[in-house]
Protein backbone atom coordinates (compact mmCIF):
# COMPACT_ATOMS: atom_id res chain seq x y z
CA UNK A 1 0.00 0.00 0.00
CA UNK A 2 1.41 3.60 -1.51
CA UNK A 3 -0.19 6.38 0.79
CA UNK A 4 0.01 9.62 -0.99
CA UNK A 5 -2.62 11.53 0.59
CA UNK A 6 -0.82 13.30 3.43
CA UNK A 7 -2.94 16.74 3.03
CA UNK A 8 -6.06 14.93 4.28
CA UNK A 9 -4.31 13.09 7.28
CA UNK A 10 -0.13 12.04 7.83
CA UNK A 11 1.23 9.08 9.87
CA UNK A 12 1.82 10.27 13.40
CA UNK A 13 5.95 10.86 13.55
CA UNK A 14 7.83 8.51 15.99
CA UNK A 15 8.73 11.51 18.34
CA UNK A 16 4.89 11.83 18.82
CA UNK A 17 3.68 8.42 19.63
CA UNK A 18 6.48 8.02 22.12
CA UNK A 19 5.23 11.72 23.82
CA UNK A 20 1.43 10.43 23.40
CA UNK A 21 2.25 7.10 24.93
CA UNK A 22 4.45 8.55 27.80
CA UNK A 23 1.36 10.63 28.46
CA UNK A 24 -0.70 7.72 28.96
CA UNK A 25 1.03 7.26 32.45
CA UNK A 26 -0.27 10.16 33.84
CA UNK A 27 -3.78 10.27 35.48
CA UNK A 28 -5.42 13.06 36.75
CA UNK A 29 -7.47 16.42 35.63
CA UNK A 30 -5.73 19.27 34.71
CA UNK A 31 -8.19 21.16 36.44
CA UNK A 32 -7.70 19.29 39.46
CA UNK A 33 -5.87 21.14 42.27
CA UNK A 34 -3.93 17.81 43.86
CA UNK A 35 -0.75 16.73 42.50
CA UNK A 36 -1.99 13.96 40.36
CA UNK A 37 -4.03 17.10 38.72
CA UNK A 38 -0.99 18.77 38.79
CA UNK A 39 1.35 16.56 37.16
CA UNK A 40 -1.07 16.53 33.91
CA UNK A 41 -1.83 20.36 33.93
CA UNK A 42 2.06 20.16 33.57
CA UNK A 43 1.98 17.96 30.44
CA UNK A 44 -0.40 20.39 28.84
CA UNK A 45 1.45 23.57 29.85
CA UNK A 46 4.30 21.87 28.73
CA UNK A 47 2.67 20.98 25.30
CA UNK A 48 1.73 24.69 24.97
CA UNK A 49 5.07 26.07 25.42
CA UNK A 50 6.03 23.41 22.82
CA UNK A 51 3.76 24.84 20.56
CA UNK A 52 4.57 28.40 20.89
CA UNK A 53 8.22 27.49 20.63
CA UNK A 54 7.73 26.34 17.50
CA UNK A 55 6.46 30.30 16.37
CA UNK A 56 8.41 31.78 18.74
CA UNK A 57 5.49 33.10 20.24
CA UNK A 58 4.15 33.33 23.67
CA UNK A 59 2.51 30.15 25.06
CA UNK A 60 -0.30 32.11 26.44
CA UNK A 61 -1.14 32.56 22.50
CA UNK A 62 -1.69 29.43 22.24
CA UNK A 63 -5.31 27.86 22.65
CA UNK A 64 -6.14 24.22 21.99
CA UNK A 65 -9.07 22.98 19.79
CA UNK A 66 -10.27 19.94 18.59
CA UNK A 67 -8.43 20.85 15.47
CA UNK A 68 -8.38 23.82 12.59
CA UNK A 69 -12.76 23.50 11.80
CA UNK A 70 -12.91 24.36 15.32
CA UNK A 71 -10.62 27.03 15.60
CA UNK A 72 -11.55 28.65 12.59
CA UNK A 73 -15.20 27.98 13.96
CA UNK A 74 -14.46 29.92 16.73
CA UNK A 75 -13.11 33.03 15.43
CA UNK A 76 -15.47 33.13 12.34
CA UNK A 77 -18.77 32.97 15.00
CA UNK A 78 -17.50 35.14 17.49
CA UNK A 79 -16.93 38.19 15.53
CA UNK A 80 -19.43 40.46 15.47
CA UNK A 81 -18.37 42.54 12.81
CA UNK A 82 -18.23 41.85 8.39
CA UNK A 83 -16.54 38.99 7.66
CA UNK A 84 -14.40 38.51 4.45
CA UNK A 85 -13.22 35.24 3.32
CA UNK A 86 -11.91 33.85 -0.15
CA UNK A 87 -13.52 32.02 -2.53
CA UNK A 88 -10.81 29.27 -1.97
CA UNK A 89 -11.12 28.97 1.55
CA UNK A 90 -11.54 25.30 3.20
CA UNK A 91 -15.65 24.19 4.33
CA UNK A 92 -14.46 25.41 7.65
CA UNK A 93 -14.36 29.15 6.92
CA UNK A 94 -16.85 28.69 4.08
CA UNK A 95 -19.33 27.15 6.19
CA UNK A 96 -18.92 29.19 9.23
CA UNK A 97 -21.07 32.51 8.66
CA UNK A 98 -23.87 32.71 6.23
CA UNK A 99 -23.29 36.75 5.75
CA UNK A 100 -19.61 36.58 4.81
CA UNK A 101 -18.35 37.94 1.95
CA UNK A 102 -16.63 36.17 -0.69
CA UNK A 103 -13.06 37.66 -2.01
CA UNK A 104 -12.49 36.39 -5.57
CA UNK A 105 -9.26 34.66 -6.76
CA UNK A 106 -7.37 35.57 -9.90
CA UNK A 107 -6.44 32.31 -12.91
CA UNK A 108 -3.33 31.13 -10.78
CA UNK A 109 -5.60 30.91 -7.19
CA UNK A 110 -4.43 33.89 -5.41
CA UNK A 111 -6.39 36.37 -3.83
CA UNK A 112 -7.43 39.38 -5.95
CA UNK A 113 -5.86 42.30 -4.39
CA UNK A 114 -8.14 44.99 -5.80
CA UNK A 115 -11.25 43.27 -4.85
CA UNK A 116 -10.07 42.93 -1.37
CA UNK A 117 -9.29 46.46 -1.10
CA UNK A 118 -12.52 47.29 -2.64
CA UNK A 119 -14.67 45.45 -0.25
CA UNK A 120 -12.83 46.53 2.82
CA UNK A 121 -13.16 50.33 1.64
CA UNK A 122 -16.77 49.85 0.91
CA UNK A 123 -17.11 48.33 4.60
CA UNK A 124 -15.14 51.04 5.98
CA UNK A 125 -12.70 48.35 7.29
CA UNK A 126 -12.74 46.84 10.67
CA UNK A 127 -13.71 43.84 9.05
CA UNK A 128 -12.49 40.25 9.95
CA UNK A 129 -10.28 38.95 6.82
CA UNK A 130 -9.98 34.95 6.70
CA UNK A 131 -7.29 33.63 3.97
CA UNK A 132 -6.20 30.39 3.71
CA UNK A 133 -2.06 30.60 3.67
CA UNK A 134 -1.98 27.13 1.58
CA UNK A 135 -4.48 25.79 -0.29
CA UNK A 136 -4.93 22.31 0.55
CA UNK A 137 -6.09 21.08 -2.64
CA UNK A 138 -3.56 22.59 -5.17
CA UNK A 139 -0.95 23.78 -2.74
CA UNK A 140 -0.97 27.27 -3.90
CA UNK A 141 0.52 29.74 -1.50
CA UNK A 142 -1.05 33.65 -0.68
CA UNK A 143 1.69 36.23 -0.64
CA UNK A 144 0.26 36.54 3.50
CA UNK A 145 2.70 39.75 3.69
CA UNK A 146 0.78 41.86 1.59
CA UNK A 147 -2.55 40.81 1.83
CA UNK A 148 -1.71 41.76 5.79
CA UNK A 149 -0.71 44.78 4.24
CA UNK A 150 -3.97 45.68 2.69
CA UNK A 151 -6.15 44.33 6.00
CA UNK A 152 -3.89 46.69 7.97
CA UNK A 153 -4.55 49.91 5.88
CA UNK A 154 -8.12 49.14 6.48
CA UNK A 155 -7.71 48.01 10.57
CA UNK A 156 -9.45 44.92 9.73
CA UNK A 157 -7.98 41.59 11.24
CA UNK A 158 -6.36 39.50 9.00
CA UNK A 159 -7.31 35.62 10.35
CA UNK A 160 -4.83 33.11 7.99
CA UNK A 161 -5.95 29.44 8.43
CA UNK A 162 -2.83 27.84 8.31
CA UNK A 163 -3.57 24.23 8.39
CA UNK A 164 -1.53 23.46 5.83
CA UNK A 165 1.14 25.75 5.93
CA UNK A 166 2.89 23.71 8.94
CA UNK A 167 6.33 22.76 7.87
CA UNK A 168 5.50 23.56 4.54
CA UNK A 169 6.30 27.47 4.09
CA UNK A 170 7.58 29.97 6.48
CA UNK A 171 5.79 32.76 7.54
CA UNK A 172 6.13 36.03 9.89
CA UNK A 173 3.61 34.29 12.60
CA UNK A 174 4.34 36.81 15.00
CA UNK A 175 2.96 39.51 12.32
CA UNK A 176 -0.10 37.40 11.75
CA UNK A 177 -2.97 38.82 14.13
CA UNK A 178 -4.04 35.25 14.23
CA UNK A 179 -4.10 31.75 13.10
CA UNK A 180 -5.22 28.16 13.45
CA UNK A 181 -3.52 24.99 12.71
CA UNK A 182 -4.57 21.04 13.15
CA UNK A 183 -1.74 18.54 14.57
CA UNK A 184 -2.69 16.22 11.94
CA UNK A 185 -1.24 17.49 8.83
CA UNK A 186 2.07 18.13 10.05
CA UNK A 187 2.61 14.41 11.66
CA UNK A 188 0.74 15.16 15.19
CA UNK A 189 -2.34 12.83 16.08
CA UNK A 190 -6.20 13.66 14.84
CA UNK A 191 -8.27 15.51 16.95
CA UNK A 192 -6.30 18.62 18.23
CA UNK A 193 -5.43 22.02 16.94
CA UNK A 194 -5.35 25.28 18.19
CA UNK A 195 -6.27 29.19 17.37
CA UNK A 196 -3.04 31.34 17.63
CA UNK A 197 -3.90 34.81 18.96
CA UNK A 198 -1.20 37.70 18.88
CA UNK A 199 -3.67 40.62 18.09
CA UNK A 200 -6.61 41.02 20.95
CA UNK A 201 -10.02 40.32 19.86
CA UNK A 202 -13.04 39.01 21.44
CA UNK A 203 -13.62 35.65 21.28
CA UNK A 204 -16.62 33.80 22.86
CA UNK A 205 -16.61 29.93 23.68
CA UNK A 206 -18.50 27.72 20.77
CA UNK A 207 -19.08 25.39 24.03
CA UNK A 208 -20.11 26.59 27.21
CA UNK A 209 -19.17 24.86 30.49
CA UNK A 210 -15.96 25.05 32.38
CA UNK A 211 -14.22 27.82 31.91
CA UNK A 212 -10.68 25.68 30.77
CA UNK A 213 -8.45 27.41 27.85
CA UNK A 214 -8.99 31.11 29.58
CA UNK A 215 -12.49 30.52 28.75
CA UNK A 216 -12.17 30.40 25.03
CA UNK A 217 -12.96 26.39 25.18
CA UNK A 218 -14.71 24.97 27.70
CA UNK A 219 -14.67 20.95 28.39
CA UNK A 220 -11.84 18.73 30.08
CA UNK A 221 -8.56 19.18 27.91
CA UNK A 222 -7.14 16.41 25.25
CA UNK A 223 -3.67 15.94 27.03
CA UNK A 224 -2.74 12.87 24.89
CA UNK A 225 -3.30 15.21 21.85
CA UNK A 226 -1.98 18.82 22.78
CA UNK A 227 1.03 16.29 24.26
CA UNK A 228 1.00 14.52 20.71
CA UNK A 229 1.07 18.20 18.77
CA UNK A 230 3.86 19.92 20.68
CA UNK A 231 6.04 16.68 19.94
CA UNK A 232 5.48 16.83 16.04
CA UNK A 233 6.85 19.57 14.71
CA UNK A 234 9.96 19.08 12.50
CA UNK A 235 9.71 17.80 8.98
CA UNK A 236 10.28 20.20 6.66
CA UNK A 237 8.11 19.47 3.37
CA UNK A 238 10.32 21.23 1.01
CA UNK A 239 12.55 18.38 0.67
CA UNK A 240 9.86 16.89 -0.70
CA UNK A 241 10.85 19.28 -4.22
CA UNK A 242 12.55 16.38 -6.26
CA UNK A 243 9.59 14.34 -5.98
CA UNK A 244 7.23 16.96 -7.06
CA UNK A 245 9.45 17.41 -9.97
CA UNK A 246 9.78 13.53 -10.72
CA UNK A 247 6.16 12.91 -10.78
CA UNK A 248 4.87 16.13 -12.65
CA UNK A 249 7.70 15.55 -15.05
CA UNK A 250 6.47 11.83 -15.41
CA UNK A 251 2.96 12.61 -15.99
CA UNK A 252 3.90 15.08 -18.48
CA UNK A 253 5.84 12.79 -20.75
CA UNK A 254 2.91 10.20 -20.39
CA UNK A 255 0.64 13.15 -21.13
CA UNK A 256 1.12 16.53 -22.74
CA UNK A 257 -2.12 17.33 -22.20
CA UNK A 258 -2.29 16.79 -18.27
CA UNK A 259 -3.11 20.06 -16.69
CA UNK A 260 -1.16 20.75 -13.85
CA UNK A 261 -2.71 23.48 -11.61
CA UNK A 262 -0.35 26.01 -9.75
CA UNK A 263 2.51 24.99 -11.96
CA UNK A 264 3.74 28.53 -12.60
CA UNK A 265 2.76 29.66 -8.95
CA UNK A 266 4.75 29.56 -5.37
CA UNK A 267 3.30 26.15 -4.57
CA UNK A 268 4.00 23.82 -1.37
CA UNK A 269 6.45 21.07 -2.52
CA UNK A 270 4.20 17.57 -1.70
CA UNK A 271 0.94 18.90 -3.46
CA UNK A 272 0.14 17.99 -7.16
CA UNK A 273 -3.46 18.74 -8.11
CA UNK A 274 -3.33 17.17 -11.72
CA UNK A 275 -5.87 16.66 -14.46
CA UNK A 276 -6.11 13.37 -16.84
CA UNK A 277 -8.02 14.70 -19.94
CA UNK A 278 -11.62 13.11 -20.18
CA UNK A 279 -10.59 10.46 -17.21
CA UNK A 280 -13.20 11.25 -14.41
CA UNK A 281 -11.57 11.88 -10.63
CA UNK A 282 -13.68 8.88 -9.40
CA UNK A 283 -12.05 6.35 -12.14
CA UNK A 284 -8.71 7.64 -11.30
CA UNK A 285 -9.75 6.97 -7.60
CA UNK A 286 -11.00 3.52 -7.94
CA UNK A 287 -7.87 2.68 -10.41
CA UNK A 288 -5.30 3.97 -8.07
CA UNK A 289 -7.07 2.15 -5.02
CA UNK A 290 -7.24 -0.86 -6.88
CA UNK A 291 -3.54 -0.83 -7.49
CA UNK A 292 -3.15 0.36 -3.97
CA UNK A 293 -1.97 3.81 -3.80
CA UNK A 294 -4.13 6.28 -1.90
CA UNK A 295 -4.15 9.69 -3.87
CA UNK A 296 -7.52 12.09 -3.25
CA UNK A 297 -9.78 14.35 -5.43
CA UNK A 298 -9.26 17.07 -3.87
CA UNK A 299 -10.52 17.93 0.13
CA UNK A 300 -11.25 14.80 1.69
CA UNK A 301 -15.42 14.80 2.18
CA UNK A 302 -16.81 13.62 5.01
CA UNK A 303 -19.96 12.03 2.97
CA UNK A 304 -17.03 10.35 0.69
CA UNK A 305 -18.58 11.50 -2.10
CA UNK A 306 -16.23 12.95 -4.88
CA UNK A 307 -17.83 16.46 -5.39
CA UNK A 308 -16.55 19.21 -8.09
CA UNK A 309 -13.84 21.55 -5.93
CA UNK A 310 -15.04 24.67 -5.50
CA UNK A 311 -11.47 25.78 -5.28
CA UNK A 312 -10.98 24.94 -9.21
CA UNK A 313 -14.19 26.54 -9.79
CA UNK A 314 -12.78 29.72 -8.29
CA UNK A 315 -9.89 29.47 -10.40
CA UNK A 316 -12.09 29.93 -13.46
CA UNK A 317 -11.69 26.16 -14.32
CA UNK A 318 -14.28 24.48 -16.59
CA UNK A 319 -16.22 22.33 -14.42
CA UNK A 320 -15.85 19.45 -16.90
CA UNK A 321 -12.37 19.98 -16.37
CA UNK A 322 -12.14 20.25 -12.47
CA UNK A 323 -14.31 16.94 -12.53
CA UNK A 324 -10.66 14.83 -14.05
CA UNK A 325 -8.73 16.70 -11.57
CA UNK A 326 -7.01 14.58 -8.68
CA UNK A 327 -4.67 15.65 -5.62
CA UNK A 328 -1.34 13.89 -4.69
CA UNK A 329 0.33 14.61 -1.78
CA UNK A 330 3.63 13.35 -0.01
CA UNK A 331 5.32 13.27 2.93
CA UNK A 332 8.20 11.74 4.83
CA UNK A 333 7.53 8.11 4.32
CA UNK A 334 7.29 8.96 0.77
CA UNK A 335 9.61 6.60 -1.41
CA UNK A 336 11.09 7.34 -4.98
CA UNK A 337 9.69 3.67 -5.63
CA UNK A 338 5.98 5.28 -4.78
CA UNK A 339 6.88 8.21 -7.17
CA UNK A 340 7.60 6.02 -9.81
CA UNK A 341 4.80 3.56 -9.40
CA UNK A 342 2.48 6.34 -9.30
CA UNK A 343 3.66 7.53 -12.63
CA UNK A 344 3.41 4.22 -14.01
CA UNK A 345 -0.54 3.61 -12.89
CA UNK A 346 -1.15 6.78 -14.62
CA UNK A 347 0.05 6.44 -17.26
CA UNK A 348 -1.44 2.28 -17.75
CA UNK A 349 -4.87 4.44 -16.45
CA UNK A 350 -4.43 7.25 -19.33
CA UNK A 351 -3.18 4.52 -21.91
CA UNK A 352 -6.22 2.03 -21.33
CA UNK A 353 -8.64 5.17 -21.36
CA UNK A 354 -7.57 6.55 -24.42
CA UNK A 355 -6.81 3.10 -26.47
CA UNK A 356 -10.70 2.59 -25.46
CA UNK A 357 -11.94 5.37 -26.89
CA UNK A 358 -9.94 4.82 -30.02
CA UNK A 359 -7.85 8.34 -29.32
CA UNK A 360 -4.64 6.58 -29.38
N1 LIG B 1 -8.24 24.18 6.86
C1 LIG B 1 -7.56 23.55 5.92
C2 LIG B 1 -6.81 24.34 4.89
C3 LIG B 1 -7.51 22.15 5.91
O1 LIG B 1 -6.82 21.51 4.96
C4 LIG B 1 -8.22 21.43 6.90
C5 LIG B 1 -8.22 19.91 6.91
N2 LIG B 1 -8.49 19.34 5.67
C6 LIG B 1 -8.91 22.16 7.87
C7 LIG B 1 -8.91 23.53 7.82
C8 LIG B 1 -9.67 21.47 8.95
O2 LIG B 1 -8.83 20.73 9.78
P1 LIG B 1 -9.43 19.64 10.78
O3 LIG B 1 -10.26 18.71 9.94
O4 LIG B 1 -8.26 18.98 11.36
O5 LIG B 1 -10.26 20.37 11.76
Amino acid sequence: MIYLDYNATTPIVPAAQKAMLEAFDCLGNPSSVHGHGREVRKNLEDAREKVAAYFDLPARNVTFTSGATEANNLILKSFKGRVLNSAIEHDSVLNARNDAITIPVNEEGIVNFEALEKLLKANNGEALVCIVAVNNETGIVQPIAEILQICQKYNSHLHVDAAQAVGKISLNWKNLPSFTISAHKFGGPQGIGAIIINKPLTLSSLITGGGQERGLRAGTENIIGAVGMGAAFGFDFSTLKPFQEKLENGILNSCTQAIIFGKSSKRVANTTNVVMPNVSSEVQLMHFDLNKISISSGAACSSGKVKTSHVLRAMGIPEETAKCAVRISTGWTTTESDINQCIAVWDGLFNSQHLKEGKA
